[in-house]
């Protein structure tokens, strides 16, 4: 018995796995015709100033439509953009399509608009000097440097590739600031912090849930935030959901947060909206 049953778990896992593989197959073909096929489209997400509710940051975050599936989670196609070699070119057209909406709201943002970006560290070794292709592109829409933020993640800086660090200056150089997404979650070493030009750290969302519950917790994000502070840096909240998480957050002297407390990703014409109307109202 105990063998059969052996035999039809060693079925039912390969069953599986296959179908797995060959969902992530049919996957992977859908996505790469996705772009072509406009099934992509970004989203923005406000980035609010705590002190005072100003509105004039934002993240970019790439949404996929699939036409059976519907909207397929990033945490998905994401890393299968990374490993079927697809995801240079979709940064790239993020950022692209993020400018041309800058662009358009120019005359309700005077200029300050900043959207950031987030960048697979694979963008960081494709061999391609993203920092010029992304200025004359800036360029053409009468934008600079100044419009965007890249969101990199800490694992990108630990290994001490000189290739990365010419990288960064190269967008520091055209104005662009830097920020760590998801700050906190992956390494311990903080010295990346002292040796690359970093403007923003992001708490990562897990440390803002728990600022409800967890006095230690607490004093994690204070020390962080004092830390960052010291350092020359700005902090972002990400995850922001509840009126206790934005007060702790404003009083320990957080800069800005970003999360459903204040509003979702939104489409483009309802992040517009909230530009025309909410931009310097309170919070
Ligand atoms: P991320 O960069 O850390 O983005 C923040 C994620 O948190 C987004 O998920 C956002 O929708 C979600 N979020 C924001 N506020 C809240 C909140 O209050 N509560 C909760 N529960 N979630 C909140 P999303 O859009 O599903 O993206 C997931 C991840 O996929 C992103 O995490 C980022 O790592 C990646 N991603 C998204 N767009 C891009 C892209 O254009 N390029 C690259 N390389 N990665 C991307
Ligand atoms: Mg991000
Ligand atoms: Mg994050
Ligand atoms: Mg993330």
């Amino acid at each position: 018995a105990a063998k059969a049953a052996g035999q039809n778990c060693y079925a039912y896992f390969t069953a599986s796995l296959q179908e797995t593989a060959q969902n992530r197959l049919q996957l992977a073909n859908a996505l790469r015709s996705a772009m072509e096929l406009e099934q992509l489209h970004v989203v923005f997400q406000p980035i609010v100033r705590l002190s005072d509710g100003h509105l004039h940051k934002a993240e970019a975050l790439l949404r996929w439509v699939h036409p059976v599936r519907g909207l397929v989670s990033p945490a998905e196609f994401i890393p299968l953009a990374e490993e079927i070699g697809l995801i240079s070119d979709m940064g790239n057209w993020v950022f692209e399509e993020a400018m041309r909406k800058v662009s358009q709201w120019m005359p309700l943002h005077h200029g300050q608009l900043q959207i950031s970006v987030n960048m697979s560290p694979l963008q960081f070794h494709s061999g391609r000097d993203t920092a010029s292709v992304w200025l004359d592109y800036l360029h053409r829409l009468d934008l600079s440097g100044s419009n965007v933020i890249i969101e990199i993640t800490e694992g990108l800086l630990l290994h001490a590739d000189p290739t990365i660090s010419i990288q960064l200056l190269g967008f520091r150089d055209m104005g662009i600031q830097v920020a760590i997404d998801d700050f906190g979650t992956g390494y311990s070493s903080l010295a990346y912090l002292q040796k690359f030009d970093i403007d923003y750290l992001k708490i990562d969302q897990a440390f803002v849930r728990a600022l409800d519950t967890d006095s230690g917790n607490q004093a994690l994000v204070e020390a962080i935030v004092v830390m960052a502070h010291k350092l020359g840096l700005k902090v972002i909240a990400e995850g922001v959901e509840t009126a206790a998480q934005r007060d702790f957050l404003r009083n320990i002297g957080c800069d800005y947060a970003q999360g459903y407390l204040f509003a979702k990703p939104l489409q483009p014409d309802d992040f517009e909206a909230m530009l025309r109307g909410k931009a310097d109202s309170e919070i």
